[in-house]
């Protein structure tokens, strides 16, 4: 049904104007070298741990600034091998965030660990170091902090606890390619870390990709294995692995990418300061940077009680958003049957409740940034 355009106060339902995140555009930045980079890798005749991966592995090692980088199917895959590498399964714990993408908490119960939440410090959205220590058992042999919306968690504190009781430190770095903590990027802050490339992250492939970087050389060596059905030498099965690889076109369009990553991401910090400036005085719950960190704006979300209303307004004005996450992963009907849907988490809650990602990328020009907020405001105004 086509609203009624004639009816006094209604506004004409318009196309997006401004997408939340417009791929297309932004691999087409790229496109000559994205063309003769699959190419490349048709003519080379291998598509599966070939140049292309080893070489990005070690591009993506150096970006990281760690010795080791294992490419893998996907995100989901490379926290689940981490954990499998470090023999956490049955009867382990292993402490996540409460608010971030269900993937944090799948890949501990794919080892058949249980997930232990940890609600979010209300200020930057990521784990609560303070309340971390209380989450701790016997049982508990990691922390997996997610650097949720592309800024660190406070890895200083973390790794801190992490030593105090010798646990491992597992980063969830799937929104952080290139963010720092005191200067060091993630993917260099724990014992091991997860990377995705999905399509919309910082780096993004043009399908599935994921990687793991860490600094120990035995840890490597077991994951090569493990993502290859734990083989390193053809028909030689050193333990039950699985099929997980990054393929040669995904390593090279990454390859292609990763040059640009850090401009993209300078970009995204213009227009997050832009709309930190635009948005100062508004009622909106804005992101906050702790000290020591530089996030890089895989999203930029902000807060408000009446999340719905900003959302459809700001479709209805042609402005794309989205939500990440709108229901708490304890409250997802995949965790029903466990008892962890039982403990109240009221800030992992409120979270859900209330986030709402504006639109941000590396194509979304600062005038576009500017018709965001100026139409925020308006609708704030009637709120
Ligand atoms: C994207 C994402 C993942 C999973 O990555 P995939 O490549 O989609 O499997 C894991 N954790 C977080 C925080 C993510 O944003």
């Amino acid at each position: 049904m086509t609203p009624d355009m004639t009816q006094a106060g209604t506004r004409p339902h318009q196309p997006t104007m401004i997408e939340f995140l417009n791929l297309k555009e932004v691999n087409q930045t790229h496109l000559p070298q994205l063309r003769e980079a699959i190419e490349r890798v048709l003519q080379s005749g291998r598509y599966l741990l070939g140049a292309e991966t080893e070489a990005f592995e070690a591009e993506f090692a150096q970006y990281c600034g760690v010795p080791h980088c294992i490419g893998v199917g996907n995100g989901l895959d490379a926290l689940h091998l981490i954990l499998r590498a470090m023999d956490i399964g049955p009867g382990d714990e292993v402490i996540v965030p409460g608010h971030t993408f269900v993937a944090t908490w799948l890949a501990v119960s794919q080892v058949g660990a249980a997930p232990v939440p940890v609600e979010p410090d209300p200020h930057t959205c990521n784990i609560d170091p303070d309340r971390i220590e209380a989450a701790i058992t016997p049982r508990t042999r990691a922390l997996m902090p997610v650097h949720l919306y592309g800024q660190t968690a406070d890895m200083s504190r973390i790794r801190a606890i992490a030593d105090r009781h010798q646990l491992k430190v597992i980063e969830d770095a799937a929104q952080a390619h290139g963010a720092t903590h005191h200067g060091r990027r993630a993917g260099n802050l724990g014992d091991a870390a997860a990377f995705s490339f999905y399509p919309g992250k910082n780096l993004g492939a043009l399908g599935d990709g994921g990687a793991i970087t860490t600094s120990d050389t035995a840890l490597a060596d077991k994951l090569r294995k493990l993502r290859n059905y734990g083989s390193a030498i053809r028909y030689q099965h050193d333990m039950q692995g699985v099929n997980s690889r990054l393929d040669e076109i995904q390593a090279a369009m990454l390859r292609v990418k990763l040059p640009h990553l850090d401009r993209d991401n300078a970009h995204r910090a213009e227009i997050a300061a832009q709309y930190l400036h635009d948005l100062n005085d508004t009622p909106l719950v804005l992101p906050q940077v702790a000290a020591g960190n530089v996030p890089v704006w895989h999203l930029f979300v902000v807060r408000h009680p009446e999340r719905a209303a900003l959302q459809a307004q700001l479709q209805e004005r042609g402005i794309g958003t989205l939500i990440h996450y709108p229901t708490a992963v304890h409250r997802q009907l995949a965790y029903q049957h466990t008892a962890l849907a039982r403990p109240p988490a009221p800030l992992s809650e409120a979270m859900a409740a209330q986030v709402l990602s504006l639109p941000m990328g590396p194509t979304l020009s600062l005038v576009q940034a500017r018709q965001v907020t100026a139409a925020l405001k308006e609708i704030l105004q009637t709120l």
